[in-house]
């Protein structure tokens, strides 16, 4: 708790020298709004929908006990335990990110997807188990605010990759039984059965439209066990199927807005619309590359520029590496992202959707270490988000329900379906991919 005081001094610090400069009316104002913000950032239960440090804490051995701020003031990590708690984090998803090199890697280089997916899970209760202090596994909506209330951070799991149960679905039941409480339904892959949005040019994947019929049992059997879908890297047909599919309220665990940076990781305005009637939420990715409309420009043409690099060299990565960093000398260099640009994400889509529909799923360790707006670099600042929203004149109540109250509205509504589907049918034989 002192080092979460600590970054309020920071905040602190910068509105005295706000005051300095500023007409005396203005400094009041920004005083008292700290104040509330910091009152009410300890109040709420601030929840991240998508964290990837659990890749680096089991390919690189990081410890979140570790330091991960160099002793030259430059990042390891975006996450450690001393940054979460200034940041006032109360439950965090770790990602159970499943590349899809995953898909069919022979077991002595690693093994397949459900290995390195039960290797992921493995890492995320290995250290809850080590800092017992800290962290605290979480698996309802009513364990995280029983953790909140304890003081920890509840610690919650979601797959990113559909590709992770390798088209069984009792494999998405146990990992469901390991805790598992959402599903990313693709990566950049398009898989046995749903279409992802990045490789939807590349006629050399077989593609289904959206979801085929066992990409709807899939999502049906999530609907009954109370997982959350996730259309985070999903194509446009392939959310309006989930949509047209689902019997519970749906995530996008780490997407913005489409209308605020033209790039199809981000919801367009349509989606937006159907996710508020579907009850669901889409929780805001903080990537520059995604969410600053000139970056997004450079980061598709960059994948577009990798694909055609890739059929030109099919089996020389390195010279795929080396023509792709000439292309990219060749680009524009734009300065760091301005705090402003992500707050216009969340105001898009609080205007959109409404204020019951949006959350944070930052993407932090899953996106470059500076690569994240001015301002929110690492996670001790989700309190400059308050602060922020606080200053475009929400209420307190609205700034609690983007901080963590609609996610965990959307946890119990699943879990509520989960648990009606399951007394009107006991568990169906599973559905198979024909
Ligand atoms: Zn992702």
């Amino acid at each position: 708790m002192k080092t979460f005081a600590s970054t309020f001094l920071c905040l602190s610090i910068a509105a005295l020298c706000f005051v300095f400069v500023k007409p005396q009316a203005q400094a009041v104002d920004e005083a008292a709004l700290l104040k509330r913000a910091q009152k009410l950032h300890r109040e709420a239960i601030v929840i991240d929908t998508h964290n990837d440090v659990t890749s680096l804490l089991l390919d690189e051995g990081f410890d979140l006990a570790d330091n991960g701020v160099k002793p030259d003031g430059s990042l390891r990590s975006h996450t450690d335990i001393r940054r979460l708690k200034a940041g006032g984090l109360d439950a965090q998803f770790f990602a159970v990110f499943v590349d899809k090199d995953f898909v069919n890697k022979p077991v002595r280089e690693g093994g397949g997807a459900a290995r390195r997916t039960l290797d992921m899970i493995g890492v995320v209760y290995e250290q809850v188990a080590r800092h017992p202090e800290t962290f605290e596994m979480a698996f309802t909506a009513n364990d995280v605010r029983r953790i909140v209330k304890r003081g920890k951070i509840a610690s919650l799991m979601g797959i990113e990759g559909g590709h992770a149960i390798e088209d069984s679905i009792y494999a998405l039941r146990m990992y469901h039984q390991l805790g598992i409480r959402y599903m990313t339904l693709t990566h950049t892959n398009t898989n046995d059965w749903a279409d992802s949005e990045a490789d939807l040019k590349n006629q050399n994947v077989k593609h289904h439209n959206g979801l085929n019929d066992f990409g709807k049992a899939v999502i049906t059997e999530m609907n009954r066990l109370g997982m959350m879908a996730d259309i985070s890297h999903v194509s446009d047909k392939t959310m309006a199927d989930v949509l047209a599919t689902t019997k519970a309220p749906i995530i996008a665990s780490h997407s913005s807005a489409r209308a605020m940076a033209n790039h199809t990781r981000n919801v367009n305005d349509e989606t937006l619309r159907a996710i508020a009637k579907n009850g669901g939420v889409v929780m805001v990715n903080f990537y520059d590359g995604f969410i600053d409309p000139r970056k997004a420009e450079i980061t598709l043409a960059s994948r577009a520029k990798t694909e055609e690099l890739k059929a030109l060299y099919p089996n020389d990565q390195n010279k795929v590496n080396e023509e792709l960093a000439k292309w990219r000398a060749t680009q524009p260099k734009f300065d760091k992202t301005p705090l402003s640009v992500l707050m216009d994400h969340f105001i898009h889509i609080i205007k959109t959707a409404g204020i019951d529909h949006v959350g944070i799923g930052a993407d932090l360790d899953g996106i470059p270490l500076d690569a994240a707006p001015v301002g929110m670099e690492d996670v001790s600042k989700y309190p400059v988000l308050t602060m922020e929203l606080l200053r475009r004149g929400y209420s307190d109540g609205d700034v609690k329900k983007v901080l963590g109250e609609n996610i965990l509205r959307v946890m119990s509504e699943c879990e509520r379906v989960a648990r009606e589907m399951q007394k009107a049918q006991p568990a169906p034989t599973p559905a198979r991919l024909k």
